[in-house]
């Protein structure tokens, strides 16, 4: 097996140990690949590994990734980075999902191309745990407002749950607490506006337990895979 290989089955070993401690199994809980800065190789590597979930940051580096990726090797990518309005229509055209849709001017748009276009797609809406100012995403508690006007305006636009990147500062306690409020906040919404959001895209490589044992469903992994990044 490469190393890549056996890295990701210590990891799917750790991600199935921590389902468990949540009451949860492994199938709950989605590993996806963080590509960003990665080359094709080590991502085809990734895939003959067995992993069919990407996520990329940057609409126009995953341009390139996509757009030559085989046909036949089916994965699924999904944008996790800011995204600017201009580049809306690109990223539908090659994201499955948004995992980081966190401001209404945005979903505007994209509900506008869909609209044109046809079709719909899946979001999640990423929220801002920890306050810290380097970090993108709703506040909590513009969260359910974000997610009224979304839910009344953007039909084509459909949430299917929370995403949020944990603090880099405070700890493991303060992680714990942003993982724990983004749980509570996804209970708080889907029945406050009576939506299902099977969703909560948190844990990366530092702290991807951790986020499995408050309730996780996606954890986002790129140096754990592949090591550090340059
Ligand atoms: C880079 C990134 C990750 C992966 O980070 P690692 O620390 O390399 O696991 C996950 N989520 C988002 C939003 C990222 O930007």
């Amino acid at each position: 097996m490469t190393d890549l290989g056996s890295r990701i089955r210590e990891i799917e070993l750790k991600i199935s140990k921590a389902a468990r401690r949540s009451g949860r199994t492994a199938e709950a809980v989605a590993l996806m690949a963080v590509t960003k800065t990665r080359s094709p190789v080590e991502i085809q590597d990734a895939w003959d590994a067995g992993i069919r979930l990407f996520g990329e940051n940057r609409v126009q580096e995953a341009a390139l990734k996509i757009e030559n990726w085989p046909r036949e090797c089916v994965s699924e990518w999904r944008l996790i980075g800011h995204l600017q309005r201009n580049k809306a229509r690109k990223a539908l055209a090659l994201f499955s999902r948004i995992d980081s849709l966190d401001r209404l001017d945005l979903a505007q748009d994209l509900e506008r191309i869909l609209a044109e276009k046809g079709g719909e797609i899946e979001a999640l809406v990423e929220v801002n745990t920890s306050g810290e100012i380097s970090k993108h995403g709703v506040s909590p508690e513009g969260l359910e407002k974000l997610m009224e006007d979304i839910l009344r305006t953007c039909p084509r636009v459909k949430l299917r749950g929370l995403m949020t990147v944990g603090p880099l500062e405070g700890g493991q306690a303060s992680v714990a607490e942003a993982f724990c409020l983004l749980r509570g906040l996804r209970e708080r919404m889907s029945g406050r506006l009576g939506l299902q959001m099977p969703d909560l895209s948190m844990g990366m490589s530092d702290d991807f337990e951790m986020a499995i044992e408050q309730g996780s469903t996606c954890v986002r992994l790129g140096r754990a895979l592949f090591g550090p990044r340059e």
